[in-house]
């Protein structure tokens, strides 16, 4: 049973109770806020925390073109996945060469445009990836993607991708022989991490395949640690798990790697958006079944709330009803599906048509997954 928080307009929160009612008056829900402080904070702190690593947006997270500008002119590069990806990032003004090509099985398009493009630099954990990168782009600059442990971590990124440490010198080999261009490695310890051991392991089997390959006249010079940075929970009044924490434990290997040569580049998506994008919407309906009160919203589970089923998510629902019992509840999407449950059991007061909820912390993972099924479209989207 999830506790409902009330809202509350104090410090910390992301927005004031006055700007959601105005914002509300002027676009209407479900709507999707992103904060540019919020993201210019979250980015600043990252680079604070492991100065020297160059951020690379995983632009998956929340590929909002908004979001890739700001961004952008904080100075990040960009780890887009797809000739769409590509397109977005070139579109909002990103060189290709501050992109990476960091989807390990990419489509022929995609490689092809890349080319066309400029961008320069890919990952691939296979052989069947080596002849298809090889025989588009012969010559391109690549990362070996390394299968990583991914203890504690909501979702495993190592499940679907990642080749073996005993198989890693003969990729690199073959890679070499079809004529591209190893540079490096990378990996990616699952989303979000709360177990620094993760990296840090990685980093050893990283520094003794370094070793190896120099020894067959190998130049790997880059690092990638890839994304999985834990965020800052605005819900969280004492946050123990956050990139602080996180870059306590893993920034001095990283320090040593970057001492020895390396350069070191990290692709972080959840920790730089999740915290900055807030979710205003509706009831719009509401019904009283099997002794509960079922609420149902302008968004939900094929919408924003996409991040429920596919990314695990949970949330805290905020009202604007003070000092009130609480009861518990349904939460329901306004689709005709019954998958459409974004909570049960939750603890709310007691709510009307057009009372509005606020979901904070909703920033990755969330509108990006989210689709117009059933003839209801995507929130609106407004920066603030
Ligand atoms: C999804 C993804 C990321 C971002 O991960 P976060 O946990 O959101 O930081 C980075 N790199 C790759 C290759 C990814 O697939």
């Amino acid at each position: 049973m999830s506790e409902i928080a009330v809202w509350k307009n104090k410090n910390g929160r992301v927005l004031s109770e006055e700007t959601i009612s105005d914002l509300v008056g002027k676009y209407d829900t479900p709507l999707f806020v992103i904060v540019r402080d919020s993201i210019i904070r979250n980015f600043r702190a990252f680079k604070k925390y492991f100065p020297g690593v160059e951020p690379f947006y995983a632009v998956k997270a929340n590929p909002h073109p908004s979001i890739v500008q700001v961004l952008h002119e904080e100075g990040s590069s960009f780890d887009v996945a797809s000739k769409n990806e590509i397109e977005l990032a070139l579109r909002c003004g990103v060189s290709p060469g501050n992109l990476i090509f960091a989807n390990t099985i990419k489509r022929k398009k995609g490689i092809r445009f890349a080319k066309e493009m400029g961008v320069s630099l890919f990952t691939f954990d296979n052989d069947n990836e080596i002849g298809k990168m090889a025989s588009i782009f012969p010559g391109a600059e690549v990362l070996l993607r390394l299968k990583t442990a991914s203890e504690g971590s909501r979702i495993n990124l190592s499940y679907k991708f990642g080749a073996e440490e005993q198989e890693a010198m003969e990729l690199l080999r073959k890679a070499r022989g079809a004529g591209l261009r190893p540079v490096g490695f990378s990996f990616h310890v699952g989303s979000p991490c709360h177990n620094p051991h993760n990296y840090t392991v990685t980093l050893q089997v990283v520094e003794n395949l370094v070793s190896e390959a120099a020894a067959e006249g190998f130049e790997l010079k880059v690092v990638d640690i890839g994304g999985g940075f834990p965020l800052h929970l605005t819900r969280d009044e004492n946050p123990v798990e956050s990139v602080e924490s996180m870059a306590e434990a893993v920034f001095p290997h990283l320090s040593e790697c970057m001492r020895r040569g390396i350069r070191v580049i990290a692709e972080p998506g959840r920790c730089l958006v999740g915290s900055a994008c807030v979710l205003i919407t509706k009831v719009i309906g509401k019904a009283r079944r099997s002794g509960r009160y079922w609420y149902y919203l302008d968004d939900g589970i094929y919408g924003t709330f996409s991040a429920v089923p596919f990314d695990k998510a949970t949330f805290d629902f905020h009202t604007f009803h003070r000092d009130v019992p609480l009861e518990p509840c349904v939460l329901a999407g306004p689709t005709c599906d019954s998958l459409d449950v974004i909570a049960e059991d939750v603890l709310i007061p007691p709510l009307e048509l057009d009372d509005k909820i606020i979901v904070e912390d909703i920033g990755a993972y969330s509108w990006a997954s989210a689709t117009a099924f059933n003839g209801f479209e995507k929130p609106t989207v407004v920066l603030v």
